[in-house]
């Protein structure tokens, strides 16, 4: 049977992501956190449902995700499909120069802000070299998918159904590698979902024989 990969996703880069790089790290699992590097400020903060969500700074965020793959979130979360394309080109390509300044790692990959894009933005994208990026939308197919400038999830981590697609997940063959891509903001816990029942997951996951843990470039890119 082909390798079944689980790999996580979580964005914006704000200080709850310290206690989840902790959590993953305690169970050996790879995750890709979509970064805002024009966002980089304690100021930067708003308020989700009563719980302060801060921005970290980068001296912060610089040592937090070692052994975890960095990706564009752009520079400050706009709706890039609003922008001319020089903008577009600024936000995405800005985002990806100072990734790989900050971190000494080759950057591939990106998450859309809100999930939204249009044709430009496709092509900004292939022009910086980027080999992935993720949507919003969700499919039930874990084998490879064909355009990975769209890329599909199989879910947040809030949605009602994750055991269920977990559990398809462990039961599934195929001859072809096959991928659980699970995303989320770290802000969203112990908000929608507590921490302990995240954990839970994460020891569900981890205690299936032959599964394996990959960033989401790992995933996606290597057979
Ligand atoms: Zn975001």
């Amino acid at each position: 049977m082909a390798k079944k990969s689980v790999t996580f996703s979580f964005d914006d880069g704000v200080k709850q992501d310290a206690p989840l790089v902790e959590l993953f790290n305690k169970y050996g699992i790879k995750c890709t956190f979509n970064l805002n590097t024009g966002l980089a400020n304690e100021k930067c903060r708003w308020v989700y449902k009563g719980v302060d969500v801060i921005h970290m700074n980068k001296e912060d965020m610089l040592g937090l995700y070692v052994g975890h793959e960095v990706a564009i979130h752009t520079l400050t979360h706009p709706y890039l499909e609003k922008l001319d394309e020089d903008k577009i080109y600024e936000q995405v390509y800005g985002d990806k120069c100072n990734l790989e300044d900050w971190y000494q790692q080759e950057v591939v990959g990106m998450a859309y802000p809100y999930g939204t894009y249009d044709d430009r933005v496709l092509k900004i994208l292939k022009r910086c070299g980027i080999k992935y990026a993720r949507t919003i939308q969700n499919t039930p197919d874990f084998t490879p998918q064909e355009d990975l400038l769209q890329l599909k999830a199989s879910c947040c981590f809030t949605n009602p159904n994750l055991d269920a697609i977990i559990d398809r997940f462990i039961e599934s063959e195929s001859d072809e590698k096959q991928v659980l891509y699970i995303w989320g903001h770290s802000y969203q816990l112990g908000v929608d979902m507590s921490w302990e029942t995240f954990e839970n997951v994460c020891k569900k996951l981890t205690s299936v024989k032959g599964l394996i843990f990959e960033t989401n470039k790992d995933a996606l890119l290597k057979n």
